[in-house]
């Protein structure tokens, strides 16, 4: 009998798509890792299955203990449901510019949802820091410690691609992939598969799709961390080189802008019936630019991160899309 066992045995294994429209325009294969088919919803299952196991092997994460993270919502849905499953509490700290839907997941998720103010990663009240202090404090006063799973700086994160994300992807084609594109929040995706592909062949081009108001274009393209402009889109755009980001190989780097990414997001609905988030539309954006680049007749894969009905009020609504300044396709008014 092929059962899966629980939420956490459902965890990967995700369809590798193919999406015929953009494969289409491009004379290319675009392939999408179909990641929010995960039970919780994103890749961040893999991250937080990965990292709350290895916390366990390290006995950083005791039984019936806390687990404390910062977040743009998708690695604490994947901690929480990850911790309901194993007897862990989860204590989530999010900026309050994250969608509605997410937070309300999360408390549905179970978790002790803590929201703060954004602020930059220098200042001490980004979600980070808040998440690390209060891991220290609850480590004393939770009767079983408390863990910070540290997604950025973990490289546990990371190792969940580099055997799970990345291995699949080159099994699923066979072994012919000519490219990989993907943004990076904590970078765990990005530099996973792109080591494990690499490790395969090494003539696979790997290109950071990176949204406005990120600094890794920059970086990757010119040697310095820059920013400018900003960006819709959730749970991407890092300001500086996480752990999980170093030693990377990264090949090429595009700078996809909101507008880009929101049209290949209302396609996909209309064209192939996905219903996909932004991050995913930046991803994809990349995947046809890196097939533009390289010309027709290769195979580009890409992640699908997340459900598009995680943004159904920001996405999907066309006064907030006219708020920002962004086109309303004719078929949603
Ligand atoms: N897309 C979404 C919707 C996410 O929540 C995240 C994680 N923050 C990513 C993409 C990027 O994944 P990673 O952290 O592995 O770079």
């Amino acid at each position: 009998m092929k059962i899966r066992k629980g939420f956490i045995g459902t965890i990967g294994n995700t369809p590798l798509i193919h999406l015929k429209k953009l494969s289409e325009d491009t004379g290319c294969t675009i392939l999408g890792k179909a990641e929010f088919l995960n039970p919780g919803g994103s890749v961040k299952d893999r991250a937080a299955l990965y990292i709350i196991r290895d916390g366990e092997r390290r006995g950083h994460l005791k039984p019936g203990g806390t687990i404390v993270e910062g977040t743009a919502g998708n690695t604490g849905i994947g901690l929480a449901l990850v911790g309901n499953a194993l007897g862990y509490k989860s204590v989530i700290v999010i900026p309050d510019t994250q969608s509605q839907e997410k937070k309300d997941a999360l408390r549905l998720c179970g978790a002790d949802l803590r929201e703060v103010p954004a602020a930059p990663y220098r200042d001490p009240n980004n979600y980070v820091h808040v998440s690390r202090r209060l891991a220290e404090e609850l480590n004393e006063s939770e009767p079983h410690g408390a863990f910070w799973a540290n997604q950025f700086d973990n490289v546990a994160n990371r190792q969940a691609h580099i055997e799970g994300t990345g291995p699949e992807i080159w099994d699923q084609c066979d072994g012919k992939i000519d490219g990989f594109a993907a943004a990076a929040g904590t970078g765990g995706t990005l530099a996973g598969v792109a080591m494990a592909l690499k490790e395969r062949d090494s003539t696979i081009i790997t290109a950071l799709a990176d949204p406005m108001g990120a600094a890794l274009y920059h970086y990757y393209k010119f040697g310095s961390l820059k920013a400018e402009g900003s960006s819709i889109t959730e749970g991407i755009g890092q300001g500086r080189i996480t752990a999980n980001l170093e030693g990377a190989p990264i090949d090429e780097a595009f700078q996809i802008p909101d507008s880009e990414a929101l049209e290949i997001i209302f396609d996909l609905i209309q064209y192939e019936g996905l219903v996909l988030g932004g991050s995913s539309g930046v991803n994809l954006a990349g995947a046809v630019r890196l097939a533009r680049q390289m010309g027709p007749g290769h195979t580009i894969v890409t992640i699908l991160c997340d459900y598009g009905s995680r943004y159904q009020s920001k996405l999907f609504n066309p006064a907030f899309l006219r708020e920002k300044g962004l086109p309303v396709p004719p078929w949603m008014v």
